[in-house]
């Protein structure tokens, strides 16, 4: 009997220490324990009245003289059932314990004389003698009284906290999100231009570029203004992304939606002629009016003359043989390529149907012999390496009638300026494929 009872303390105690919890249990104890009945405060009582522990035999003793003083029961009941309430459900009363005890056995002790303390002050009007006369009871009081002070506040505070964390957030949500930038990619060899319109309510536009080469997002500039230009060559596999915002209350952007285009290549038509970025095209898919061109264009001539000139230093002979052909020089050559062969489909190969050669653009030429011999001969080999240089291309190269439309020709030349032929050149593109064309008859 005697060890069961040694057990059960050891049990309080353990309990006592090792549980943890919020503070907010102490009220849920104290109501358990207001209703804990006389009978069962005895059996608390006589429990530990007889065990041998010292800090047991002091919190008897503690509970005993409230019990005396006092004229009523309610202390003794109360301290006693805080007891019957530690052994009946550990974990309530320990979570209150813990706060204050910090493992030794006295604070632990203090807490659970604590405990009750609420009750003793909510029923103060009977009370008040038993506080004053149990100066054990009084001191733990008092212990326990801030620290359950600090609990509850630090209980207030916490939540007050998180709702002062939670106040600016919804303050923030408040500004909300500008509606998704519509805008228009134009590129040039030289520069990239951006236009889009106004979204109601933005503060500002910021801009961004994706470049085909590295794939990574970066940030150009931040502007009020409607457009911006870049100092950004054309290509087409740059991406371009222009995002409105909105300050927030704390000066924090709150964006759009995110937005992207490739540069894709920006055509337009200036009197029937179709370019790209300043580039006249001219091919199955475009056509040229049939009034349009008069001779070849003043730069195609010098530039000419000054590949001429270079060649010459190189020891290699060049001169034109078909330049500029207006409209209808193209078909009746074009329809008589027809005849001879017989079909379209064959003379579709090499000749272009009139309003379709590049011949009648006026930047474009046929040099030496012209035709199949030409190709592989000292000269042809001299223009391919060369020509870029002096802004020209090879307008049909070996290999790439799929994409130009036409088959070979080593021959035919078309000025394109220096910068757009070294690119080109160097990455072995065609006009079509560079600029994502087609070059199909309808
Ligand atoms: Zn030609």
């Amino acid at each position: 009997m005697k060890n069961k009872r040694l057990l059960w303390l050891i049990c309080i105690l353990a309990l006592a220490l090792a549980g943890c919890g919020e503070s907010e249990d102490s009220s849920a104890a104290v109501t358990k324990a207001q209703s804990v009945t006389a009978a069962e405060s005895r059996v608390s009582k006589e429990q530990s009245d007889q065990t041998q522990t010292q800090t047991a035999e002091s919190t008897t003793t503690s509970a005993t003289t409230t019990a005396k003083t006092t004229t009523t029961t309610t202390t003794s009941k109360t301290a006693a059932a805080t007891k019957k309430q530690t052994s009946k459900k550990p974990q309530k009363t320990t979570t209150t314990t813990t706060t204050t005890a910090k493992a030794i056995t006295t604070t632990a002790l203090q807490t659970t004389t604590a405990a009750p303390a609420p009750t003793t002050t909510t029923s103060a009007a009977t009370t008040t003698t038993a506080a004053a006369t149990t100066t054990t009871a009084a001191s733990t009081t008092t212990t326990a009284a801030p620290t359950t002070t600090t609990a509850k506040t630090m209980a207030s505070t916490k939540p007050a906290a998180t709702s002062a964390e939670k106040k600016p957030a919804a303050e923030k949500a408040e500004v909300t999100a500008p509606a998704a930038v519509r805008f228009q990619v134009s590129t040039t060899n030289k520069k990239t231009k951006i236009k889009w319109e106004s979204v109601e309510g933005a503060d500002g536009y910021v801009v961004w570029i994706k470049r085909s080469k590295d794939g990574k997002w970066e940030r150009q500039l931040e502007t009020d203004k409607l457009s911006c230009t870049l100092k950004e060559p054309r290509n087409k596999n740059n991406s371009f992304c222009v995002k409105a915002y909105r300050n927030d209350e704390n000066g924090k952007k709150i964006y759009s939606e995110k937005a992207h285009v490739s540069a894709f290549p920006y055509l337009y038509k200036k009197d029937g002629v179709t370019y790209v970025d300043g580039i006249l095209i001219v091919n199955k898919t475009y056509s040229l009016p049939a009034s349009y061109g008069s001779g070849l264009t003043e730069k195609t001539l010098s530039a000419f003359y000054e590949m001429q000139q270079g060649a010459a230093n190189d020891g290699v002979s060049l001169w034109i043989t078909s330049g500029f052909r207006s409209y209808d020089t193209q078909s009746w050559l074009y329809w008589s390529y027809v005849n001879r062969d017989g079909s379209q489909w064959s003379a579709d190969r090499y000749s272009a149907r009139a309003g379709h050669s590049e011949h009648q653009s006026g930047l474009a030429f046929d040099l030496n012999f012209a035709g199949m011999a030409f190709n592989g001969t000292p000269e042809a080999r001299w223009i391919e390496k060369n020509c870029y240089k002096y802004g020209f291309i090879v307008r049909y190269p070996e290999g790439k009638e799929d994409k130009t439309g036409f088959s070979y020709e080593s021959w035919h030349c078309r000025y394109v300026g220096k910068e757009l032929a070294k690119t080109l050149t160097e990455s072995g593109l065609t006009i079509e494929e560079y600029y994502g064309l087609t070059s199909v008859y309808n």
